[in-house]
């Protein structure tokens, strides 16, 4: 059998995604030793009672104490504060990472505490669902998803490379950008329509000529689909945004320009606009079921993980 990855490797969070790490961790072989760390007990427990790991510990520093590679899998506004705890128990050579759906604004949070012994290798899985915590994970979650790394200039390429091999075994698929194109595509890709969806449904709640139990009856017309995007976590989301402010803002001005002229459309009975639109859109849906990221089942073809039918897994941002 060969030899795992990494000897130890320390998790810091062990929610949705460090729980699906760890279990990759763990069921492929790819570490001699997990170590987990997070912030309440009670979670710490609950990862121990699901054997998510080798050694479980209150305190981030202990957990990283020898550890050849750290993921730090929480809400991007705690990366900061974790990387300053860590920082002096951190070994010589080892490599630092993260999954943060947000990219600069993680590395200009983390970067000024780590020591210029370290590899830090930011790092972006796209792949996600709705739940949260530590039974949340799984082990298919990255499979056939892509995970960006956003390596700062002057990084060691080998600790990059060493840390895609890790994500490939996952069954991930990796690309490496900058922090500030992750971020800009992103916002496109993933904070934009996650904003969109949050507004539909908070503007379907607050309206006052149509029943709430009409718009839930009514639901598989359209609007469902948008509950499903606007049920992600309210913490992870409001970090999302206020870290990523200005690629978000620029996306949102485009958006909002390309739908004043939609509203023109329909206000001049302008049709064959509409079409035009509907019909480039269309092939775009295309693009990614053939680019193997969606399928054409009902649905949206997305795999279900509970029985609830509006919990199933999609991509994230
Ligand atoms: P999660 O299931 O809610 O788990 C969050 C973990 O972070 C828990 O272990 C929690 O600890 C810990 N935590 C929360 N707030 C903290 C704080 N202020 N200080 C220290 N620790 C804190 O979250 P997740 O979905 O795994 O997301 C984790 C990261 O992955 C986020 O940065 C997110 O942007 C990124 N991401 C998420 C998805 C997705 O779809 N969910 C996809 C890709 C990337 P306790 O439970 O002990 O309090």
């Amino acid at each position: 059998m060969s030899d795992p990855l990494f000897k130890k490797v320390a998790l810091i969070g062990i929610g949705l995604i460090g729980s699906s790490i760890a279990i990759n961790l763990r069921d492929r072989k790819l570490a001699d030793h997990v170590a987990i760390a997070t912030r309440s007990l009670a979670t710490l427990a609950r990862a121990e009672a699901l054997g998510l790991g080798d050694s479980f510990h209150a305190d981030a520093a202990e957990a990283v104490r020898d550890a050849d590679l750290v993921i730090l899998s929480v809400p991007v506004g705690a990366c900061g504060e974790i990387a300053k705890a860590i920082a002096p128990a951190l070994k010589a050579g080892a490599i630092v990472s993260d999954v943060g759906s947000v990219k600069a604004s993680v590395v200009e949070a983390m970067r000024p505490h780590l020591p210029s012994s370290v590899h830090f290798v930011p790092a972006h899985p796209i792949a996600g669902t709705e739940q949260s915590g530590p039974d949340a994970g799984f082990l298919e979650l990255f499979e056939n998803r892509w995970t960006i790394l956003t390596p700062i200039e002057g990084t060691d390429p080998e600790a990059t490379a060493r840390l895609g091999r890790l994500w490939e075994a996952t069954g991930a698929r990796v690309e490496t950008m900058t922090a500030e194109h992750h971020d800009l595509v992103l916002a496109i890709v993933s904070h934009v329509p996650h904003l969109i969806a949050y507004n539909i449904v908070g503007t379907a709640a607050d309206l006052e000529t149509v029943t709430r139990s009409e718009v839930i009856k009514f639901s598989a017309s359209g609007f469902r689909d948008f509950t499903r995007i606007a049920a992600s976590d309210p913490t992870m989301w409001r970090d999302i945004f206020l870290n990523n402010r200005e690629a978000v803002l620029e996306m949102l001005a485009r958006f909002s320009e390309d739908l004043a002229s939609l509203q023109r459309a329909i206000r001049w009975g302008d049709g064959d606009a509409l079409f035009d639109l509907f019909t480039r859109t269309r092939a775009i849906r295309r693009s990614i079921v053939e680019a193997g990221q969606d399928t054409e089942e009902a649905n949206f073809g997305r795999q279900k993980v509970r029985k609830d039918p509006w919990n199933e897994t999609h991509p994230e941002g």
